[in-house]
C-alpha cells in the first residue's frame, strides 16, 4: 500500500508535520528509527523564539537572527520564520503544551532570555521545553487515525525516478527502503511525498550534545537521492556541556547564561569580559571559541558555570533538570560551580530547501535540522530551531496538501539481500565510527586550518572505500546504516569547510581570519562536476 506522505523522523518536524497532514486526511507514515520521542526535540531544554512580548518587535528578532547568522541568513526566510513565532507558539498551546506562565499574570507565557536575543523573546516549559512538547504531540499522534507509527524503523535510502531507472522529466523520490530493526527485514514504503525530518549530525564529532539518533541520516540520504547541500561547515559548538566521566552529552542550557551564570577559570577568575563586551551574553560561536582558547591556554579540562549567587529557590524554580540532573553527578549547582566544556551541538547546514521545505529533487521535502532553509547563515540563534521546526512543517504540509492528488508511485522493486551475507567482524564498524568521530574532533573542530582540513578529508576517503566495501557485502544493520551516512556527512562538512576562504559565525579558519565582504553560502550538488554549485536556492517540479 502506498501511503500520500511518508514522514522519516519523529521529532519537532516530523510530529507537527505528521499532524497538520493528517488533520488535513492525508494518509501519513511516520518512520522512526527508535521510540517516538527520541531525538534532539526531546532534549531542547531552553525553548522556543517568538515576539510575544509587546515591548519586543518583529524587527528586532529579525535583526537578532542576522547578528548570530554574521550576514549569511537568507532575508526572505528569517522574516518568513519570525513572522510566524507568535502563531507556532498558539499552536502547541492549543495542542495542549503547559508552557511556563508568567507569575504575575497567568494569563501570559512566562518568557526568558538567551544569549543573542535583545529581549526576553524565549517560551519555555520550564528547563525541559522540548520534552514537554514532544510528549503532548506523541499523545496525539498515536491516536491519529490517518497516522501509522512505524517505531525501531530505520530508513536506508530513498527510492528515486532516476535509481528505478526513469529518466524521464524532473528527478523524483517515490518512497523509501526502510528497516524493521527488530524484524530484521527491509520494508519498501512507497509515497506521494517524502519528508526527510532525520535531525542533524552532531553525532560526527566525539564531543556532542545530542542524542545518538543525530547521525545525519536525512542529510545523507538526500544527498545520495540527488539532492544538494548548502553550508555544512557551519557546526555549532554548546559553549556549556556538563564535564563529567558519566555524564553523556548533558548540555547546561543557555538561559543559566541569560539569567546571570558568570563563567569562571578554576581559581574563579571571570575570563569573558576579556574576549567579548556582551561577555556571558556574546552568540554561542564567541563563547565557545573563549572556552576552547581558555582551556587550551591554561591546559586545563573544562572552565566552571557558576550561578550561585543567584540563590537556591531561585535555581531550583528555574532550572529543576538541570539541578537534579547535576546532583546525580554529585555537583550542587546552587552551591558549587559547574563544569563545562563546549561540544558539537547544532548542524546550521542541510539539504537545501525553499520555504515550502522543497528540495531541489521531485516529491522530496526537508525538514528541522536536516534543512537549510536560510534561516541560520553562518550560526543559529539560539532557540531559533524549534520554531523554525514549526514554521517549516506547517508551511511543507500547506504545500503538500495543495499537490495532493498528484499521481501515487509506481510499483517498487523490493530490497535486494541476494548478494550480500552477514558481517563477520562488526568490529570494524565500531573502529571506524570511533576513528571518524576522532578526526573531526581533532581536524574540523571549533578552530580550524587548512592543513588539518586537507587531513581530515584524506582520512575520511579511506574510511568511506572500506565502509562502502562493507555495505556492499554485508546485510544491513542500524549501526552500519548509521555510520554510512556518518561519513558521508563528515565528507560535506569537509568540503563545505574547504570551500570558504574566510572566517564567518562558526566557521573560524586560523589561515583564513578575515571576513569577506560578500557573504555567500556554500552549496554543494551531487549532480554539478566537482559537487559544487553557485549560491542558488531550490526549485522542484
Ligand atoms: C541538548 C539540546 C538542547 C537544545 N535546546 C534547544 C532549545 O532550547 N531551543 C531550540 O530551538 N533548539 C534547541 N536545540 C536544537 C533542537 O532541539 C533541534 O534542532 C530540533 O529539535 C531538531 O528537530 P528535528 O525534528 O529536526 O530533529 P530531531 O528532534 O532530532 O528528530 C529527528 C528524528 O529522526 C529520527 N531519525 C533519524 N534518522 C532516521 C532514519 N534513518 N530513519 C528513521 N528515523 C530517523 C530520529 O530517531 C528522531 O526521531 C537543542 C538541541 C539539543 C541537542
Amino acid at each position: 500500500m502506498a501511503y500520500d506522505v511518508l514522514i522519516i523522523g519523529s521529532g519537532l518536524a516530523g510530529m507537527s508535520a505528521a499532524l497538520h497532514l493528517a488533520d488535513a486526511q492525508l494518509k501519513v507514515a511516520l518512520v522512526t528509527k527508535n521510540e517516538l520521542l527520541d531525538g534532539a526535540s526531546s532534549w531542547a531544554q531552553g525553548g522556543i523564539a517568538a515576539v510575544l512580548d509587546a515591548a519586543d518587535s518583529l524587527e528586532d528578532h529579525v535583526r537578532d537572527t542576522h547578528v548570530a547568522g554574521a550576514g549569511l541568513c537568507h532575508d526572505d526566510a528569517v522574516r518568513f520564520v519570525v513572522e510566524r513565532g507568535r502563531q507556532s507558539v498558539q499552536w502547541l498551546v492549543e495542542q495542549g503544551v503547559p508552557f511556563t506562565r508568567d507569575g504575575h499574570n497567568p494569563e501570559e507565557l512566562h518568557l526568558t532570555r538567551e544569549g543573542g536575543h535583545s529581549h526576553r523573546r524565549i517560551a519555555h516549559a520550564a528547563d525541559a521545553t522540548g520534552s514537554a512538547v514532544q510528549k503532548t504531540l506523541v499523545g496525539q499522534v498515536k491516536t491519529h487515525p490517518n497516522i501509522e507509527v512505524l517505531e525501531w524503523h530505520i530508513a536506508i535510502d530513498l527510492v528515486t525516478s532516476r535509481k528505478l531507472g526513469d529518466s524521464r522529466g524532473v528527478n523524483r523520490v517515490w518512497g523509501a527502503y526502510v528497516l524493521d530493526r527488530k524484524a530484521g527485514q527491509v520494508r519498501t514504503l512507497g509515497a506521494r511525498f517524502t519528508i526527510l525530518a532525520a535531525g542533524g549530525a552532531g553525532k560526527v564529532y566525539l564531543y556532542t550534545t545530542n542524542p545518538d539518533t543525530a547521525t545525519g541520516d536525512g542529510i545523507a540520504m538526500g544527498w545520495r537521492a540527488g539532492a544538494g547541500v548548502a553550508n555544512m561547515e557551519f557546526i555549532q559548538f554548546h559553549p556549556t556541556c556538563l564535564f563529567h566521566p558519566h555524564a553523556k552529552s548533558f548540555l547546561i542550557s543557555e538561559a543559566l547564561r541569560g539569567e546571570g551564570g558568570l563563567l569562571r577559570l578554576p581559581d574563579g577568575e571571570r575570563f569573558m569580559p576579556r574576549h567579548d563586551e556582551r561577555a556571558e551574553l556574546a552568540p554561542r560561536d564567541v563563547v565557545a571559541r573563549a572556552i576552547d582558547f581558555e582551556i587550551k591556554k591554561h591546559g586545563i579540562d573544562c572552565v566552571y558555570l557558576d550561578i550561585t549567587h543567584k540563590g537556591p529557590a531561585f535555581i531550583r524554580e528555574h532550572f529543576p533538570t538541570i539541578h537534579a540532573r547535576c546532583l546525580e553527578f554529585g555537583i550542587d549547582i546552587t552551591t558549587q560551580p559547574i563544569p563545562v566544556v563546549p561540544a558539537a551541538h547544532y548542524t546550521c547546514g542541510g539539504l537545501t530547501t525553499d520555504l515550502r521545505g522543497r528540495t531541489q529533487v521531485g516529491g522530496l521535502y526537508a525538514l528541522g535540522e536536516t534543512a537549510c532553509t536560510g534561516l541560520h547563515g553562518a550560526n543559529r540563534l539560539a532557540s531559533n530551531s524549534l520554531l523554525e521546526c514549526l514554521v517549516f512543517s506547517e508551511s511543507a504540509a500547506k504545500d503538500i496538501v495543495a499537490l495532493a492528488n498528484s499521481p501515487a508511485p509506481p510499483p517498487l522493486p523490493a530490497w535486494d539481500e541476494s548478494r550480500v551475507t552477514d558481517a563477520d567482524e562488526e568490529v570494524v564498524i565500531s573502529h571506524n565510527w570511533d576513528e571518524l568521530r576522532r578526526t573531526m574532533w581533532n581536524y574540523v573542530g571549533i578552530v580550524r586550518t587548512d592543513k588539518r582540513l586537507e587531513r581530515a578529508r584524506h582520512r575520511i576517503q579511506l574510511l568511506q572505500d572500506e565502509i562502502e566495501e562493507f555495505y556492499g557485502k554485508f546485510r544491513v544493520t542500524n549501526d552500519l546504516i548509521e555510520l554510512r551516512n556518518l561519513v558521508l556527512t563528515a565528507e560535506l562538512i569537509v568540503r563545505s569547510a574547504q570551500a570558504r576562504k574566510e572566517s564567518r559565525g562558526l566557521h573560524f579558519s586560523r589561515d583564513h581570519p578575515a571576513t569577506l565582504a560578500e557573504a555567500r553560502d556554500t552549496v554543494l550538488d551531487p549532480d554539478a562536476a566537482g559537487g559544487m554549485r553557485p549560491r542558488a536556492r531550490a526549485a522542484n517540479g
